[in-house]
């Protein structure tokens, strides 16, 4: 029997009708130099009708490709709500890769248009000559335009080119399971993978944002993303917070830890999210200058494993809760968030808190051993996790990977355990797992335990070739500002909390740990740096 209920696609448009109309009090502040600058959805949305009716005017129709390379801000946001309500494909550039992956992202997705901010404009412009399909470019702000010299794209001042155009726009009617938007992720073998958002998985995934296995986030939320809108849509948190009329606090390119603990004590969000690496460096800063966080309920940190010590200090030394959680751009990207179950104490809530959470209903895991059998969810079994939903990717955009595809699920590439009611702890990357002697290491629970260290600010574990084991752990770490600790008394404090065999023998001191584009420890790096020799390594006996 089919169902009698109406089949309305899920779409972008509508929750973008939702959210500037029921919601068009909400408020979006976005930092500059002079303070916030402040919008209500009401005149988002109109704001992004008229950039709407200016791409129609550039020629954009059909699944076009229309590119960002900026910051979180309003405008970006503008571009989020117009771009897939007009049928037209938003994606997401990322503005800290190099330039050669830039170029061939945006060739590989055949962009039209690229929206710029224009203090990027210095990037963007050196690689405009090699973008072979775009158009157009759009600059938002001031900018030196004249730094445009080589490309075939012609360039466009924003405000001129939405100005006189209708404030109100019928937004096209969409199939939900077409594309909305794209990221691209780096692919383990081969170049950057795109994914392709569709109407209705944007959809979904917003409302689990908004669940209390999400996010929890509701009206009365005013939500910080720190997290770039270029990094897996920002966690979701653009539609997500529209759907509800959360009010969205966006820092543009104020990310440094002062302007940051600023913004969050002059405009009081209820609600933030970030990479570990950001909060980290927030704490030293507040450590060093408290400032009032206290308007915080929540923080979610994810896209690498949060150290339990920083989850311990955030909440001990300034009242903020973080609420730890994992996730993919492949899985767009909300898959596990780590609320405990309720009517549980401080202390029994602990062990679900740091692990990477609970998979909620519209994401199934199941773990495979290395010969591909099936492993049990008893807590303990470790093996690779495979996902599935609908809003998890079941392919990349024109690239064949099938190594990442096994019978319908995502192979995640992330190692780990699953209990039977559905907690997640992962051990590590498969490909930052360290076998030493037949036996696997977790990098991350040294990484974890190093990192509670009061003096360690900073610590990153990778394998190394070893003649006797194969690999073994080398443990890199950055001392916290005024602090001094020596390899010697690292392994001491290792030894009590890990068996003898996993405590490292190699040991590094940096200045910083080397970072990926979106802000992750990049163990890639730190591998070729050792492999060259261009790490200072004490070796204990
Ligand atoms: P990306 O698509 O760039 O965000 O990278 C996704 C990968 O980040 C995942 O496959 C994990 O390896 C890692 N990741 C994300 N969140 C976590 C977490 N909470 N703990 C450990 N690893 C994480």
């Amino acid at each position: 029997m089919r169902s009698t209920m109406q089949d309305v696609p899920l779409s972008v448009a509508t929750i973008v009708r939702h959210g500037t109309t029921v919601h068009g009090s909400g408020e979006v502040l976005t930092c500059t130099e002079e303070g916030a600058r402040s919008a209500t959805y009401a005149e988002v949305g109109r704001r992004a009708a008229q950039l709407a009716g200016a791409l129609r005017g550039l020629g954009v129709q059909g699944d076009d490709r229309v590119a960002t390379f900026m910051w979180n801000n309003q405008e970006h946001l503008e571009a989020y709500l117009a771009v897939p309500s007009m049928g037209a494909v938003l994606h997401t550039l990322n503005i800290r890769l190099f330039p050669d992956q830039v170029i061939y992202i945006a060739n590989h997705a055949e962009d039209k248009v690229v929206l710029v901010d224009g203090s990027l404009l210095p990037l963007l412009a050196k690689m405009l000559p090699e973008l072979s399909t775009v158009d157009h470019v759009v600059v938002n702000g001031p900018g030196d335009t004249s730094l445009i010299t080589g490309g075939r794209a012609q360039v466009h001042s924003w405000q001129e080119l939405i100005a006189g155009q209708p404030e109100a726009v019928d937004w096209v009617e969409v199939d939900e399971r077409d594309a909305a938007a794209m990221c691209y992720t780096s692919g383990t073998t081969g170049g950057p993978k795109g994914v392709a958002y569709s109407h209705r998985s944007i959809y979904l995934h917003s409302m689990q944002i908004c669940m209390r296995e999400g996010f929890g986030l509701s009206s009365a939320d005013r939500a910080l993303a720190v997290v770039p809108m270029f990094h897996a849509m920002a966690w979701g948190l653009p539609y997500a917070a529209l759907m509800v009329g959360a009010s969205l606090h966006l820092p543009d390119r104020f990310l440094a830890p002062e302007p940051l603990a600023r913004f969050i004590s002059e405009e009081r969000p209820t609600f933030a999210a970030a990479v570990p690496t950001v909060w980290t460096g927030l704490l030293a800063h507040l450590d060093a200058t408290p400032s009032d966080m206290t308007s915080l309920r929540e923080v979610v940190v994810g896209g690498s494993a949060c150290p339990p010590a920083l989850m311990q200090a955030f909440e001990q030394r300034h009242g903020v809760r973080i609420t730890h959680a994992w996730g993919m751009t492949e899985t767009s990207p909300l898959g596990s968030v780590a609320q405990p179950p309720p009517g549980l104490s401080a202390e029994q809530e602990w062990p679900y808190r740091v692990s990477q959470g609970l998979l909620p209903a519209g994401v199934t895991g199941r773990l495979v051993g290395p010969d591909g059998t099936r492993l049990p969810h008893d807590g303990t079994s470790v093996g690779e996790l495979e996902v599935r939903g609908p809003w998890v990717t079941a392919s990349y955009y024109r690239d064949d990977d099938p190594e990442k595809f096994h019978d319908g699920w995502l192979r995640t590439g992330d190692v780990g355990s699953l209990t039977p009611d559905g907690y997640l702890t992962l051990t590590d990357r498969s490909k930052d797992v360290i076998k030493s002697g037949g036996e696997w290491i977790s990098s991350v629970e040294l990484e974890n335990h190093l990192m509670g260290h009061p003096a360690v600010a900073e610590a990153s574990v990778v394998g190394v070739p070893d003649d006797k084991w194969g690999e073994r752990p080398l443990a890199t770490v950055v001392v916290r500002e005024g602090a001094t600790v020596s390899a010697e008394e690292l392994r001491a404090f290792l030894a009590g909390l890990v068996a003898g065999w996993q405590v490292p023998e190699r040991w590094a001191f940096i200045a910083e740990v080397p970072k990926t584009s979106v802000g992750k420890f990049d163990k890639k790096v730190l591998r070729k740096q050792y492999a060259e020799g261009s790490l200072e390594v004490t070796r204990l006996s």
